[in-house]
């Protein structure tokens, strides 16, 4: 069986939690030990972080690499990894950057934005993906025979927990060969702070474009009311497109990305982007399509006309 690595992104000191789904999606390709690659600069404290999730982590660290340039982190993975290896990405912007051309750099087969892994038989390994925005589910046999690179959509695998592993970590950074690239990292822009922290906020109303009119905004502000202190409304990225309310409270790849204790998502389709901005919490799903791509992964799903049941759910709530 090929040997299996993941690619993991951090930002901040700090792993990101698709970290711990990848070691999960390792898991289901082998059962033989997972490698974890940790690449940036000044990342000591990152490898070890990896190294309580995976047995073993491969550390390579370089001023080239203190930005994650797709162009400089893909010569870097062709350094370390092997030919025939399996290499997971968590699903991203970035990995969309990096991954299609690390497999072809590898000779190795390339599949995006799996869902699921069925397993592997013989040289095939069986994935799931969603097509036509979710309401389809396709099933890949991918030739892994040379290899593969593998996106795997965040927030679709549960979250390896662990043994709290005590891994190794190996300084690979040495054998990093030329890092130089037509690609030039300007700078980072953090957005301004808004009138709101959807972050903090431990309930959220998340409203989506079946929210239907601007005016049934204030339906998701009115339940926020009832339930007072800890929650807040924050919404898809159509609603901050549409303008109806401000960019600070979108959830998703290119907004936020919350941890609250309960996500109520009204009228939202459950999009990767929108999902990979959600990192825990109980999802509640309200949304009018019993086969919306969000009731895959709510907890609790309730198939309604958002814009009838809020009020009846800010009416019960308010005479608690
Ligand atoms: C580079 C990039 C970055 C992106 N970043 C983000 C991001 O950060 N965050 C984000 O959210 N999106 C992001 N997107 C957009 C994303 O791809 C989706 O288009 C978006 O998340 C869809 O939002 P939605 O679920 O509100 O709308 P839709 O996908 O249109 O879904 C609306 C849902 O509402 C349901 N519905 C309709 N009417 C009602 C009703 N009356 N009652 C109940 N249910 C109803 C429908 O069944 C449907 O499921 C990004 C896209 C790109 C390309």
């Amino acid at each position: 069986m090929a040997q299996v690595f993941a690619y993991l992104t951090h930002s901040n000191g700090v792993l990101d939690d698709a970290a711990l789904e990848l070691a999960t999606a390792a898991k289901a390709i082998s059962s033989s030990p997972a490698t974890a690659i940790v690449a940036g600069h000044g990342v000591d404290a990152v490898a070890a972080s990896a190294a309580s999730i995976f047995e073993k982590v491969i550390k390579v660290d370089h001023a080239a690499l203190s930005y994650p340039n797709a162009e400089v982190v893909r010569k870097a993975l062709v350094a370390v990894i092997p030919q025939g290896s399996v290499v997971l990405f968590a699903h991203s912007t970035f990995s969309m950057d990096c991954a299609p051309g690390l497999s072809i750099k590898l000779g190795a087969s390339f599949v995006a934005d799996i869902v699921g892994i069925e397993g592997v038989e013989g040289s095939s390994l069986k994935v799931v993906r969603q097509e036509l925005g979710g309401e389809v589910s396709t099933h890949v046999d991918v030739d892994i025979s040379a290899g593969s690179v593998v996106a795997v959509r965040p927030g679709t695998f549960a979250p390896d927990e662990g043994k709290g592993a005590q891994g190794s970590v190996t300084d690979r950074s040495a054998d990093l060969g030329d890092l130089s690239c037509e690609r030039k990292f300007i700078e980072v822009q953090t957005p301004e702070a808004g009138d709101v922290d959807i972050t903090k906020a431990e309930i959220l109303i998340s409203i989506g474009r079946g929210i239907e009119d601007e005016e049934n905004i204030q339906l998701a502000m009115e339940l926020k009311e009832a339930i007072g202190k800890g929650a807040e409304v924050s919404c898809s990225r159509p609603i901050v497109d549409a303008k109806w309310l401000e960019a600070t409270r979108q959830v998703g790849t290119s907004g936020c990305t919350v941890k609250p204790k309960v996500y109520l998502a009204c009228g939202i389709s459950g999009s990767f982007q929108h999902m990979g901005g959600i990192k825990g919490g109980y999802i509640v799903a309200i949304n009018k399509n019993p086969n919306a791509p969000i009731f895959q992964v709510a907890d609790v799903g309730v198939v309604a006309n958002i814009v009838e049941f809020l009020p009846v759910l800010t009416e019960k709530i308010a005479s608690l």
